[in-house]
């Protein structure tokens, strides 16, 4: 049994079951035996990889990608590049090198890191000690520094806890984490019915099947929206998920690069979904942002010269042609990265349209 374990035991003896979401935040975030803030989980040692963990060149097309952005705002004197979720800093560091392409646009950025990790913190500072820009850490988006600014997030959102509902005839009923006969923790399904829960958005759900809603991604739609009424603003979120609300169970627990029980070792899997981005999408237009995408992440990454920056690196270092092919191919490729992850963008009227995207 992990510490934790024990502790969410007790607390469902106390106070009666947790919902997923509830399940998932504990198991995630808590400050002393939570996945995130114990330990640094990337990397082929750690628990998994991200996409820019397998290529430098994710990190440097999405830093031109926020170059671009900057002029298409008109160059303000201060852009605040604002980081959800920046795990190890690797992202920010492959961004500003190739940020510094433009020396304006590098004397303008100042970088904010949104991180829950104290852990992921330190190792961020380490990263981008020697940074051109000034870096300072901010506990959320909304407690971040006002001013023109652009949002980037890649592999935030699955993090953002989900609760999920059964449909029983006209209701909804949620998916618990209860003790079982044998004391341990086991899924179930709420006795009573959830008579509040806005579930509109999906169609034609069976009898019996299983949502997820993810009340992070409406809070994010109104964060931004309030950011942006009053100032420039564009978000960027690349994440794995459906471009339209799908119905099932898409909780996933995964520890040293397999897939395991959610349940048996809570504090030492990372607890992800998949991210809805229908959801997002339509929360955002209701909050009347303007919204481009989902794209594929692999339509988004070719659109910016990924096939292009390859090509020069391989030549530059003909030794590296095959790793760079390999990362390439694990970035775009449809039974890898490059259909199943998505890109998201959206910004405050009046900017055109974001480089990668199309209308
Ligand atoms: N973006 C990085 C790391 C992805 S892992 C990459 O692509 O490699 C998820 C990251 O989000 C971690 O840094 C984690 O600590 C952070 N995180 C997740 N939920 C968060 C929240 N609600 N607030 C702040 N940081 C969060």
């Amino acid at each position: 049994m992990t510490a934790l374990k024990d502790r969410i035991t007790a607390q469902i003896k106390r106070e009666g079951p947790l919902s997923v979401a509830e399940y998932m935040a504990v198991c995630l975030f808590d400050p002393t035996d939570g996945f995130y803030p114990t330990r640094d989980p990337l990397g082929s040692e750690g628990d998994f990889i991200t996409a820019p963990e397998v290529s430098q060149i994710f990190g440097e097309l999405l830093g031109l990608w926020c170059v671009q952005s900057w002029r298409d705002m008109g160059s303000p004197k201060d852009i605040h590049l604002i980081e959800l979720g920046p795990g190890r800093g690797v992202m920010m560091s492959d961004m500003l090198r190739a940020g510094k392409l433009d020396p304006n646009f590098i004397q303008a950025a100042k970088v904010t890191l949104v991180e829950a990790s104290p852990a992921l913190e330190a190792v961020q500072g380490q990263t981008l000690a020697g940074s051109p820009c000034p870096i300072t850490w901010a506990s959320s988006l909304d407690a971040s520094p006002e001013g023109p600014c652009l949002i980037i997030g890649n592999e935030f959102l699955d993090c953002l806890p989900i609760r999920q509902f059964i449909r029983k005839g006209d209701v909804w009923h949620e998916r618990i984490v209860h003790i079982g006969k044998d004391g341990k923790l086991e899924f179930a399904i709420s006795p009573a019915a959830d008579k509040s829960v806005d579930l509109s958005h999906f169609v034609n759900v069976p009898d019996g099947a299983l949502v997820e809603l993810c009340s992070g991604l409406a809070q994010m739609a109104d964060s931004l929206q309030k950011r942006f009424t009053r100032n420039d603003g564009r978000a960027l979120f690349i994440d794995y998920g459906p471009a339209k609300p799908e119905i099932g169970d898409t909780l996933q627990a995964i520890s040293k690069h397999k897939k395991v029980d959610p349940l048996t070792s809570p504090g030492n899997a990372d607890l992800t979904a998949r991210v809805d981005f229908g959801y997002l999408k339509s929360k955002a237009e209701s909050e009347e942002l303007s919204v481009f995408g989902p794209t594929t992440q692999a339509e988004l990454l070719l659109n910016l010269g990924l096939a292009q920056r390859q090509a020069a690196l391989s030549q530059r270092f003909p030794d590296k042609a095959e790793k760079l092919a390999a990362q390439t191919e694990r970035l775009v490729s449809a039974d890898q990265m490059g259909e199943l992850f998505k890109a998201i963008c959206i910004q405050s009227g009046g900017l055109p349209l974001p480089a990668g995207f199309s209308r």
